[in-house]
C-alpha cells in the first residue's frame, strides 16, 4: 500500500490516501463537539506505517478545546513517534448529508504543531470530502512559517 502524492511525485510505501481518509471519518465519530456541532476527524500516518487517529474535543470554557489533528499528533508523540508521512482530515456539521460535505483544512494552530515534527516540503495533508481527496504539502498551507530552527 502507498500514500501517493501524484502532485509531487512522492510516495510513502504504506497506505493509500483513500484508506487514510476513511480512518479519519471513523475517528470523526468520536468527536466531542456539543458547542459547535462541527465534527472533525484526523488520521495521522507515521513513516513506519502506524496510524494515530484523533477527533476534536471541545470544552465549555472554549479555549481548552483541542482539534482532531493535534489530538492525533499528541497521541503519537506521547507514544514516542516523531516521524510522520501524512495526515488525513475530515470535518462537517453533525448530521450533514453526503452532498453537504466540504473539504476541511487544518487550522493555523494545528499547522504550526505539524511544523514542529515534519519536513514541510514532504509532509502531506489530505483533505477529504466524502470520497474526494485533495492533497497539499504543509509548506503550501503554511508558507513563510516560524520554524523550529529559528529558535535553536
Ligand atoms: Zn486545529
Amino acid at each position: 500500500m502507498k500514500v501517493n502524492s501524484e502532485k509531487w511525485g512522492k510516495e510513502a510505501e504504506i497506505m493509500n490516501k483513500e484508506e487514510l481518509v476513511k480512518m479519519a471519518y471513523e475517528a470523526q465519530k468520536f468527536s466531542y463537539s456539543p458547542y459547535s456541532n462541527f465534527q472533525v476527524g484526523a488520521a495521522l500516518l507515521t513513516k513506519s506505517g502506524k496510524v494515530y487517529t484523533g477527533c476534536n474535543i471541545e470544552n465549555a470554557a472554549f479555549s481548552p478545546t483541542n482539534c482532531a489533528e493535534r489530538t492525533a499528533f499528541f497521541k503519537a508523540v506521547s507514544e514516542g513517534e516523531k516521524e510522520f508521512a501524512a495526515i488525513a482530515v475530515v470535518g462537517n456539521k453533525k448530521g450533514a448529508a453526503y452532498e453537504e460535505l466540504e473539504f476541511c483544512s487544518p487550522c493555523g494552530v494545528c499547522r504550526q504543531v505539524m511544523l514542529e515534527f515534519v519536513n514541510p516540503e514532504e509532509f502531506i495533508i489530505y483533505s477529504g470530502k466524502g470520497e474526494e481527496v485533495k492533497a497539499f504539502t504543509l509548506k503550501e498551507l503554511l508558507p513563510e512559517s516560524f520554524a523550529p530552527g529559528m529558535v535553536n
